[in-house]
């Protein structure tokens, strides 16, 4: 790779540690998130107690030879002896130790990686001299036995379970409740105890030397990188399994020092609502990790001001600085050791996606950030997740309970009856009801039910499991790996970790963007930012409430910096008039399928069946006049703006009754012996038509060419209906679209033929019609000679979906229920070339494509069509290609226009 050749050259200069004074906010890969931020609030002058860090180069190292590089040791020798400097006191030394942390600490913040341990330094010596120095005999034994349950747990890997069972047993003898209750000679039997445990469980003394300790715990913070939780959730995530990641060393303060220490943690805002104000928790007389242990009842961090005035003070401004220098949310660990406060963490802070629209807007107000920053501070995931219906937040009222909690897989609000199998979640929904399917996990027999569900809810799996792929595919609710739920098929029915049973038919609630599980119906409200985009409610300030100001504020700035335009996928008359509420500029996809369906059917029948040219063109001519009306509608509803008409694109089969369906009536009838002619006839055409895959069969262009008149009734119908509308007044801008073009020869017939047909009814209706004709790229052989291609097309666009089948060779249908989850657990995507682009594979063939067809025709339009469009990662790969546009289906529409805002006012570099 050539990072590591990078390196290489580098290795002369290469130092594996830094004090916090050298290091900086954007050295993260380096020094990873907490590093950085130590040594950038040490930088800003803030109390950070001293300490350095390990980089991410010596954990590679480690992990790619096994062993610690050379130089690491001196150099850890060399801080640590300037760290002792500064402390006036030797790491573990007997009458007064300097006493250190251990902490991971990666680029992202990952679950999995190893927890931090504290106090490390005390011995059976040592902690006698802590007594001493500290005056406080407790205090000491305290942090010893923190040091042997912390050290036994994270680096030696024994149990937790025993060492808390022992301070269990001890408060019990003495008949206390809390650990604050504990003396001097509780704790001390206590280390007694856990170091018998060590040495039980590792063969091995807990050991004594300070040095070694440190090494043990550096060592053990290397190898989490590579346990199982920590690359299961990169993958998820997909972050990078190379980065490695730093160890903090930082010098201990204790807030186990009695009333007047403690520990908390704070954000510098409401990551809920954005709002300013004093958001924490503070825990007197404890160290760090009893805050998110939840042993002991934290107070709000607002009870600090009467605890300790001084320390409170200097929070709030320390606060307000790192606020005004990260300008953003920030969330702090600090800890107070007899009324001296200090600082031991900070990062920008995770937050709901309404805060973070909140949030940008505010800090623009504040002047903190410009309204390009602001863009740059929200995302089209968030966007979209403000658009799901939504749970109450008033709550459900009366018999409405959280029973559980899992991963928010796929987002949305679904409440229906209880079903543990799919065959009644079919059953039930076609009588009409509402049913959310629970399953522990689901498999691809699970398909139909989970379609039929308003909602899917599994007990086991995570982010990748099937259950979570496949409704996000579907854009269903999903919850999954809500572990406390005891998920029972057979009895059909569910126990919650405190024995609520629910019972098939029971009313549940899932909350795919949080995770929550209710029992009961919880009443769902629409988005208010939806009604905002549907025009139902002003985005005025005063008129509504922050968030949606927040959303119109940011939404205006990206529709004027973006480039790309923004079209829908839209096959009627309603979904055009939703989707250019939302914001679309045309439509870049309609399908006409649908226009051959219902009633129609039989004309489509008719057709297939017609033996004669004119019997055929009967049928032609029925289907006529229909289209038309159809089409009439769509271009006044986009009066104005670009409608690009696809031809019929899918195999005709699908406008036939079902091949077993019929054989059975044909046979039925032939016992009677009532045969029906037309049955037979259909049932032979049936057969004819069968194809093995019809994916790659029988359809788009390949159509238009064998059955004659079809596409040219299309287009005489897409012309008939523009002309009407210019008659009527209007200003219609068809574009017509010539689907699964794989040569240009293909297209010069079907362009031929449609340029001939236009030119009549221009001609009979003496207008000009300036219809473009163009065709989708959706073939690897389009895009391959795309050059030829568009001497023949005045547009492409790029049909993303089945570009993606065909590169890769799979069906979507077939494949995504089936594999998918493997692949993506083994990592082999990061995420569905369905969701997100392929930028390697598929979108090589879209940027060769653009140069090509550009190469020959400089003005050609170029779009998307397909899922692909409103998708925030696909979005930017789209604006970088240069395409002109990206189609999605209404719904996504401000996504697209967010992220394509975002693309374009990206900063370089
Ligand atoms: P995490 O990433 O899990 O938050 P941290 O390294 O931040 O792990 O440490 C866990 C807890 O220990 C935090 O509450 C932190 O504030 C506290 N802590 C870490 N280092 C020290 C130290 N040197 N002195 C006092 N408390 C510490
Ligand atoms: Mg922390
Ligand atoms: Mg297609």
């Amino acid at each position: 790779m050539p990072v590591r050749a990078e390196n290489a050259v580098n290795a002369e200069q290469q130092k594996f540690v830094y004090d916090f004074t050298e290091g900086n906010k954007e050295l993260k890969d380096l020094l990873g998130g907490k590093g950085a931020n130590l040594a950038e609030m040490t930088n800003l002058g803030l109390p950070v107690p001293p300490g350095f860090t390990i980089t991410t180069e010596a954990c590679k190292t480690y992990l790619d030879s096994g062993s610690e590089p050379a130089e690491l040791r001196d150099e850890v020798s060399a801080h640590l002896a300037a760290l002792e400097r500064k402390m006036g006191k030797k790491l573990g030394q007997a009458d007064d130790p300097l006493l250190v942390s251990v902490r991971s600490g990666a680029k992202f913040s990952m679950p999995g990686m190893m927890d931090t341990v504290l106090n490390i330094g005390l011995s059976d010596e040592s902690v006698h001299g802590l007594a001493a120095i500290s005056g406080d005999e407790r205090f000491a034994w305290d942090s010893y036995r923190r040091l042997v349950q912390m050290f036994g747990k994270t680096v030696l890997g024994i149990e937790g379970e025993p060492f808390e069972e022992a301070i269990e047993e001890t408060k019990k003898t003495k008949g206390v409740t809390t650990d604050v209750e504990l003396d001097a000679a509780d704790l001390r039997s206590l280390v007694e105890e856990f170091k018998a445990l060590v040495l039980k469980e590792t063969g091995r003394e807990f050991p004594q030397d300070a040095r070694e300790q440190m090494d043990l715990a550096v060592r053990a913070v290397f190898e989490s990188w590579n346990g199982d939780r920590a690359k299961l959730y990169r993958r998820q995530e997909r972050i990078p399994h190379d980065l490695g990641t730093a160890v903090n060393i930082c010098s201990m303060v204790f807030g186990n020092l009695g009333p007047d220490s403690g520990t908390g943690v704070a954000f510098t805002r409401d990551p809920a609502s954005g709002q300013q104000g004093v958001y924490g928790d503070y825990l007197q007389n404890a160290q760090g990790e009893d805050v998110v242990a939840g042993i002991r009842n934290t107070v709000p961090l607002a009870e600090l001001e009467s605890l300790d005035k001084k320390s409170y003070d200097e929070l709030m401004r320390i606060m307000e600085t790192l606020e005004t220098h990260y300008k953003d949310l920030c969330d702090i660990e600090f800890t107070i050791e007899r009324g001296k406060l200090w600082m031991l963490q900070t990062r920008v802070g995770k937050r709901t996606a309404a805060a973070a629209f909140r949030i940008a807007t505010q800090l623009v107000d504040q002047g903190l950030i410009d309204e390009a920053e602001a863009l740059q501070r929200v995302n089209g995931n968030q966007l979209a997740q403000l658009m799901f219906p939504r749970f109450d937040s008033n709550g459900g009222g009366a018999g409405v309970t959280q029973i559980g909690w899992g991963i928010a897989a796929s987002p949305g609000a679904a409440v229906g009856k209880a079903v543990f199998d799919s065959y009644t979640a079919i059953k039930w929904s076609r009588s009409g009801e509402q049913v959310i399917l629970i399953r522990r996990e689901t498999n691809p027999d699970d398909l139909d039910g989970m379609l039929a569900a308003e909602g899917i809810l599994t007990s086991r799996g995570g982010k990748t499991s099937h259950a979570a792929v496949v409704a996000r595919g579907m854009g269903k609710t999903c919850v999954c790996g809500a572990e406390e739920l005891e998920v029972d098929t057979k009895r059909r029915r569910m126990t919650t970790s405190e024995g609520t049973v629910v019972e098939e038919g029971d009313v549940v609630s899932i909350d795919g963007s949080s995770g929550k599980v209710y029992a009961g119906e919880v009443p769902v409200v629409p988005s208010p930012v939806v009604e905002y985009f549907e025009g139902r409610v002003s985005p005025e300030a005063g008129e509504t409430d922050e968030l949606v100001q927040a959303v119109h504020r940011i939404m205006s700035y990206a529709d004027g910096v973006r480039r790309l335009r923004v079209r829908a996928n839209a096959d009627n008359a309603e979904d055009a008039a939703r989707a250019r509420r939302f914001g679309a500029q045309g439509i870049g996809l309609c399908r006409t399928e649908h226009m051959f369906l219902g009633e129609r059917r039989e004309l489509v029948e008719r057709l297939i069946l017609a033996d004669t040219a004119e019997e055929r063109q009967q049928a032609l001519s029925a289907l006529l006049p229909l289209q038309q009306g159809d089409f009439v509608e769509l271009f006044e509803s986009m009066d104005g703006l670009p409608v690009t008409v696809r031809l019929l694109d899918p195999p005709l089969h699908e406008f036939l009754p079902d091949i077993t369906e019929l054989s059975v009536r044909v046979a039925l009838a032939e016992s009677r012996k009532d045969g029906n002619e037309n049955d037979l006839r259909l049932l032979q055409a049936v057969h004819r038509l069968h194809e093995q895959n019809p994916m790659l069969g029988l359809r788009g262009v390949r159509l238009g060419l064998v059955i004659p008149g079809l596409f040219t009734m299309q287009v005489r119908a897409i012309a008939e209906a523009a002309a009407q509308r210019k008659a009527a007044g209007g200003d219609p801008r068809a574009e017509i679209m010539i689907p699964l073009v794989g040569t240009v020869q293909e297209l010069e017939i079907v362009r031929e033929e449609a340029e001939g047909v236009i030119a009549e009814v221009e001609k009979q209706h003496g207008v000009e019609l300036k219809l473009a004709l163009g065709t989708m790229i959706e073939l690897p052989r389009a895009a391959l000679t795309a050059g030829q291609i568009a001497e023949s097309a005045d547009f492409f666009s790029f049909g993303t979906n089945d570009l993606t089948q065909t590169v890769w060779g799979f069906s979507r249908d077939d494949v995504e229920a089936s594999f998918f989850t493997a692949y993506l657990e083994k990592g082999i995507f990061g995420v569905s070339p369905f969701e997100t682009i392929d930028k390697d594979g598929v979108g090589s063939l879209v940027r060769n494509a653009v140069e090509a067809g550009r190469a020959t025709r400089p003005d050609l339009k170029l779009g998307v069509c397909g899922e692909h469009g409103g998708d925030p990662d696909s979005v930017h790969f789209f604006h970088e290609a240069g395409l002109d546009y990206v189609s999605c289906s209404p719904f996504r529409i401000p996504v697209a226009r967010l992220e394509s805002g975002r693309a374009a006012a990206k900063p370089q570099g």
